[in-house]
């Protein structure tokens, strides 16, 4: 029978649950991990960033064979999609991750009870396998880290066939003649990209009167226009009221958010998109005290809850819903659990779109810098005037670097461009030391490559960018 009494309880397998896992093992902690998906990884692994990842590059390489290809010179005949064979591939690269993560429990000693768990009270937790068969655990520190889930729309029902949420539409069956994507988020307009790059008309609806809102207005107003450029539509300042479902489609009904008559509009398929919410339902959470906040987040403070020894991470406490951020918290848990000093700056969480072009940022917006009175600096460099991004016909999007209009130190780096993602990297670490444009100006950055853009454009803020 399998040991019951552990140092460290972690429910929920996902970033912020595996993360904490490794580092209790790490440490030397006694750990065990409580996953009722029957599979570790979490949202992020299942139906989230990774599969979502793996349909943008399928369906990008897709969209550049039907074209770009020829520009340069290669001539394939007209790509054929085998969607079957295009979602099998995304399963099997997620199959593939979830072994890993299953593998990573196993070399960190970390005892995995596939079942839902909850808290009995204080160092109580049971899991409930599918099978009903329930195991109760003893354990000194409780951490919660169940996630979250896609916040329903008041009126539209999801099906997860006609009308579905990211999940469904992560695995559509065929590609609608016409989706519409309701809420201009980052999901919203990564799965749009997908079906659109595979064959779909897109209509974004989203309620406010701009897309990506947390996204610096000016890369989101440029964003937009490149979006556009590539066929989607856009109804911004749109409210959707209700959504009725037949043989033919989805009829949805959609208002003006400042009031107005209503409009239909037809999709073969909808995907609601409009955020996600805290998950907490079934936890136990009444019987150490705890009360979700009203929109359903656990109050913490530096991760311990209002509970003694019950610790919470990720999704489900506040702060932005990412992966990576949910990896931060589960180190800093543990590492407070253990005794050690445990932070996580939340300024210094960067945030990717992962279009195309992707859009990523870090730190301030210049509408955060206006409303807090901060007097700062501008520096900015077009991916036009990049060696590397002309030479790959990949011109659109700039770098913008928001610096202290006295200390130069800097407060935001917002890049949209081809693999903005991967090059925010350096502004994070940058940041993280307290680092003035100046620092990352002076640093010599390989040729050619899209980063001397970042170079220049910090550059940019003493004025003297050279090469544009
Ligand atoms: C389509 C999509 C794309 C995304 N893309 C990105 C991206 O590119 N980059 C990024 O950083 N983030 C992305 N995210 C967000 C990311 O997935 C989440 O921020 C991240 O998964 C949060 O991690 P977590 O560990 O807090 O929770 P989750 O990953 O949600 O994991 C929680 C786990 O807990 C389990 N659970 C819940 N309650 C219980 C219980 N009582 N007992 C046992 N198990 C329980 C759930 O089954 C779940 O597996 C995306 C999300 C979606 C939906």
């Amino acid at each position: 029978m399998a040991d019951t009494n552990f140092d460290v309880v972690i429910i929920g397998g996902g970033p912020g649950g595996y993360n904490a896992a490794v580092r209790a093992g790490q440490l030397g902690l006694k750990a065990a991990i409580v996953e009722s998906r029957g599979v570790l990884g979490g949202t992020c692994l299942n139906v989230g960033c990774m599969p979502s990842k793996a349909l943008l590059h399928a369906s990008e390489l897709f969209e550049a064979a039907s074209g770009e290809f020829a520009h340069i010179g290669i001539e394939v005949p007209a790509p054929k999609l085998n969607l079957i064979q295009m979602m099998k591939a995304k399963q099997d690269s997620v199959n593939a991750l979830t072994k890993g993560v299953e593998f990573l429990m196993k070399k960190n000693k970390v005892t995995y009870f596939v079942g839902f768990g909850k808290i009995e009270g204080a160092g109580k937790v049971s899991v409930t396998a599918a099978d009903g068969k329930v195991e109760q655990l003893t354990t000194k520190h409780i951490v919660i880290a169940t996630g979250s889930e896609p916040t329903p729309l008041p009126g539209v029902t999801v099906d997860q066939k006609q009308i579905v949420d990211s999940t469904g539409a992560l695995s559509l069956p065929a590609v609608p003649k016409h989706l519409v994507v309701v809420g201009a988020g980052i999901i919203g307009l990564e799965l749009g990209s997908v079906w659109r790059r595979l064959g779909a008309k897109v209509t974004v609806v989203e309620f406010l009167d701009r897309i990506t809102p947390g996204m610096d207005t000016e890369v989101a107003t440029q964003f937009q226009k490149i979006l556009t450029k590539q066929g989607f539509a856009f109804k911004l300042g749109t409210k959707v009221t209700s959504a009725k479902t037949g043989k033919s489609g989805v009829s949805l009904t959609l208002e003006a958010a400042a009031g107005g008559n209503a409009e239909t509009l037809e999709a073969d398929v909808v995907l609601v998109a409009i955020g996600r919410r805290p998950f907490t339902a079934g936890l136990g959470l009444d019987t150490v005290g705890i009360t979700p906040d009203q929109r359903g987040f656990i109050a913490t403070d530096h991760f311990k809850t209002s509970a003694p020894g019950v610790w919470a991470i990720g999704d489900v406490i506040h702060g932005p819903m990412l992966a990576h951020k949910a990896e931060e918290d589960a180190v800093a848990v543990i590492e407070l659990i253990a005794g050690k000093a445990g932070h996580v700056d939340y300024d210094l969480v960067p945030s990717v779109v992962y279009t195309f072009p992707e859009v990523a940022w870090v730190g301030k917006t210049e509408d955060q810098l206006k409303a807090a009175g901060v007097q700062y600096k501008t520096g900015k460099f077009p991916f036009m005037a990049n060696s590397r991004a002309k030479i790959n016909h990949e011109t659109d999007g700039f770098v913008k670097f928001l610096a202290d209009a006295k200390t130069d130190k800097v407060y935001g780096v917002h890049i949209l461009g081809p693999q903005a993602g991967e090059m925010i990297g350096e502004a994070c670490v940058l940041m993280a030391f307290g680092g003035a444009s100046e620092d990352l100006a002076r640093t010599c950055h390989p040729h050619p490559t899209r980063s001397e853009a970042v170079k220049q454009a910090a550059m940019g803020v003493e004025g003297w960018t050279m090469q544009a």
